[in-house]
This record gives structure tokens, sequence and C-alpha cells, in this order.
């Protein structure tokens, strides 16, 4: 056998996942590959759809055996960072099609399994009056999401939802299934607090939820002509708002598409939107600063918990976009007018939305039994954004946001959030001082490096 034969990895058996396996050569592959970011062109030797722990153990032994890497995905909405990594010899294991939620009413706890969605556990977990630090929205994956930290409306109050990971059960390299929580592999249960992707497939995640099913939420929108305003008196108010209050601020310049509302269409607009967890005085008294500027739209009201996902209007279907990001550690006035500028400048920028996530509170303070990533320090978060609906407008869309976000440095942390971070980032920014712990425990569980993650941690 020649040298090139004896490195090919082997064929994978077709069987794998009841059949549900895609090689490039398959019809149907093309369809599979991508996940909800459309933008994100994944070009993976393989990808299969596992329907239990059985057959997330066998693609993953077989995978190791046939010489192939794992790249583990629940829904996608993450898949930016994996499209900037060599996939040719990577399995990806994508668990959209292993669901189910049971809640533990008596404990408060949901355990949620494989890639179940948080809108299906905030519906299970509302029937018993709770519900979850879930993010804006509904269909992106509680693996994912919780296990990257996870930013919430509820977040300035009860933390990152990686925080209420009480235990996770994963298939390792090794092609095992292992349980980790405090009390049972206590090292790797601190490594996938922040970097699960790669450590293995995880199959089930248990987390506490939180005691309410209703909350004060909604958008408050101004045209353009107000943004300045409006932006320093949020800028004031979030300074000293209590934490029991959440928001995003977003400038938007949307096309004169016939899809979108005819209040939205072809205009350039400012919203804060968000959630309150108080009762209807309280709340009422919390957003009278913001209410006083007179916005046009104003939906704050009470809702149940359900419906706090479409708050913050997220593309309800995969969509091709493309984004960057930052942690801002102050917004001076200078910052402020950087992002009207940003959005609208004299030509156009290209720039569909710019927001800024309300930081402080509990996000910033590290429980003592936290994982590898337990706080973000910083004041705001900046996500820039465009469409790139296809492949040609990816490169001047991300030419776009990157050029939006680099405006921002002057007043940039060094730290990054995984979750906001939807293209290759260092290392450094996104884990800090975790990094070299990380490092050796994949070393520890993942010596072959089977395991290839969005943000790798080595
Ligand atoms: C419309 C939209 C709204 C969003 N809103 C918020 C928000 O409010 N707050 C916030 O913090 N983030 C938000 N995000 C970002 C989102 O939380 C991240 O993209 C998150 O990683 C998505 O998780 P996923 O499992 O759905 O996606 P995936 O792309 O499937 O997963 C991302 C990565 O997580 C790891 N992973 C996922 N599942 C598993 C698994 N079963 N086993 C092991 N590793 C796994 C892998 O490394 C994978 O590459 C939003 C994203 C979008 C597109």
């Amino acid at each position: 056998m020649s040298d090139d034969l004896a490195l090919r990895p082997a064929v994978l058996d077709r069987t794998l996942c009841g059949g549900r396996i895609w090689l490039p050569e398959d019809p149907g592959y093309d369809e599979h590959r991508l996940g909800w970011a459309l933008a994100a062109d994944l070009a993976p030797a393989a990808i299969a759809f596992p329907h239990s722990v059985d057959e997330v153990i066998a693609v993953v032994r077989a995978a190791v055996a046939a010489g192939y890497r794992v790249a583990p995905q629940s829904t996608g909405h993450g898949a930016g960072p994996l499209a900037d990594q060599d996939l040719s010899n990577t399995v990806i294991v994508r668990l959209s099609e292993f669901t189910g939620v049971k809640i533990d009413a008596e404990a408060g706890t949901a355990r949620v399994v494989g890639g179940t969605l948080w809108e299906d556990v905030i519906a299970a977990a509302a029937e018993f009056g709770f519900t979850a630090l879930h993010g804006s929205a509904g269909d992106v994956a509680v693996a994912g999401f919780a296990l990257n930290g996870g930013l919430s409306f509820y977040g300035r109050e009860f933390g990152l939802s990686v925080n209420r990971v009480r235990a996770v059960e994963l298939v390792t390299a090794a092609g095992e299934l292992v349980r980790a929580s405090a009390d049972e592999n206590a090292s790797l249960f601190w490594a996938v607090r922040g970097a699960a992707g790669n450590f293995g497939v995880v199959t089930a995640v248990e987390l506490d939820l939180l005691p309410f099913s209703d909350v004060f939420a909604g958008i408050l929108l101004w045209d353009r002509r107000r943004a300045a305003e409006v932006a320093r008196v949020w800028r004031d108010w979030a300074a000293d708002a209590p934490e029991q209050v959440t928001t995003s601020l977003r400038v938007f310049s949307f096309p004169p598409l016939p899809e979108l509302p005819p209040f939205l269409a072809g205009r350039d607009v400012i919203a804060i939107d968000g959630a309150v967890h108080a009762d209807d005085a309280e709340a009422e008294r919390i957003l009278a600063p913001l209410r006083a500027l007179e916005p046009e739209l104003d939906t704050f009201a009470r809702i149940p918990s359900t419906g706090l996902v479409a708050v913050h209007m997220d593309p309800p279907e995969p969509t091709g976009s493309v984004s960057d990001h930052r942690v801002l550690g102050e917004l001076p006035d200078e910052a402020i007018e950087t992002l009207l500028a940003q959005i609208w400048p004299e030509l156009p920028s290209g720039l569909l939305c710019a927001e800024l996530r309300q930081l402080g509170g509990a996000l910033s303070r590290r429980p003592h039994d936290a994982g590898a990533i337990g706080s973000i320090e910083g004041a705001f978060a900046l996500f820039t954004l465009t469409m790139a609906p296809v492949s040609a407008a990816v490169e001047p869309g991300l030419a776009a946001v990157r050029r939006a976000a680099e405006a921002f440095e002057p007043w940039a942390a060094p730290a990054r959030l995984p979750t906001f971070s939807e293209n290759r980032t260092d290392g450094g920014r996104l884990f800090g001082g975790a990094r070299e712990r990380l490092a050796y425990e994949t070393v520890r569980m993942d010596p072959n490096r089977v395991f290839q993650a969005h943000h790798p941690v080595r």
C-alpha cells in the first residue's frame, strides 16, 4: 500500500445513525451540511444525525477508528468559527434530531437531551411555573448556548446561563458515555462549562430553572432622528439600572423589503428591548426614564415567559448573516457618535444592525463554584451584523461588520463572549486565565485531538 493510501481515512459505514449520514458524494450532502447559520460554508468529510446516545457512541467510535475528527453541533447557530477551520477530515455530529426535555418541578431543574431548543425547554418549564436563562432566540439549542456562556435577558440578575448547569453527560474521545457534575469527574465538569465542544458530544444537560413564568418585557422604538438622544439617555440609565432589568440597544438600517413589517421596511430606527423581572409597578418605575423619551412604539407589558424569545425579533428561519463582536468597558459620547456614524455613514456602510447588550450585575460576578467561564467583565457587549444571503455577499459583509467593530477599539476590553464570537477568535480573549487549564484538560481527555470545537482551546 502506498503511503498516500495508508494515510487516507477509511470510508464510514452508511448504516450509522440509521442511515442519517451523508458524505460529499451523496445526494443530500449539500442539503444537510449547512447549519442554521447559512453563511458558514461547512464542507465536512461527513455529517451525521444521531437519534440516541447509542447512535452517538457508534458514530464517534466509527469516526475515530477510521481516522476522522468529530465536530459536535446542535443547530449550527454558532457554525461561523467552524467554517474558518479545515473540516475535510471531520465528521460533523449534529444532534438536531435527538431532542427531549424533562422537568423536575420539585427540584426546579430540567434535564435536556442532545440538541433540544430553548423554546421547547421554556414551554415545558412554564407548565410548572418555571422559566430558564435562555437567550433572545428560541431556536438556539441549550447545549451550545449554556455550555459556551449564554447571555440572557435575565442575565444581570441571575448571571451567565452556564452557571445554572448542574450536570452534563457526554460521549468522550474514547467513545464512552461519561457524566460530569460537582461530584463526578469534577475537572471535566469545570472544563465543559465554557468549552464543551472540545471534550465530547454532549448528550444531556441538567440545569436549574428560574421560579417564575411571566415577565415584564417588550420593545421601545424611535426614528433615527432621536438616536443620539435615546442612546445617551439609555447609557446613563443603564449605569444605575437595578439588576432585575437587562436590555439591549440596537440601531438599524432596514432595506425596503416586502417581508419586513411596514413600520421597519426601508427605515433607519433605534430600539431598546429586554426584560424586567419585577412586579408591574416596579417595572414601570424602572422603565420610566426610557418611556419619557416618547417612543413611537412601546410594547413593554407583562407577558408569559414563553413570549420573551419573540421580543428581540430574531429571524425565525435559518439565515445567511455575518457579524463581529467586542466587549466594551465604557460608552462615552464619542463611542455613541461612532455607533451612529457606523450604521448611518455618508456612504452606505453595508451594515444592517449594531447592537449593545447591557452587561454588569450578576454577569460580572463569578460564582465560587463556576466552571471555565463564569462571568464577563465589561459594561456592554457590542455586536455588528449584516445579511449575507448568497456566498458572494460573505466577504464584503465581513469587511463591513469588522470595520464597524474595529471602530470601537478605543473602548474595547480584551475579553470576548464565546456565544457572540461568530468568527475565529483568539483563545486567550475567549477563555482568559482558564485557557491553560482547559488546554491541559484536553490533553488529558482527548490526547489525539478528536474533537473539533468551533472555539478550539488548543
Ligand atoms: C438568532 C441568534 C440569536 C442569538 N441570541 C443569543 C443571545 O441572546 N445570547 C447569547 O449568548 N448568544 C446568542 N446567540 C449565539 C448562540 O448562543 C451561539 O451561537 C450558540 O453557540 C449556539 O448554540 P447551538 O448549539 O444552537 O449552535 P451550534 O452551532 O450547534 O453549536 C455551537 C458550538 O457549541 C458546541 N456544541 C453545540 N452543541 C454541542 C453538543 N451537543 N455537544 C458538544 N458541543 C456542542 C460546539 O463546539 C459547537 O460548534 C444567538 C445566535 C443567533 C444566530
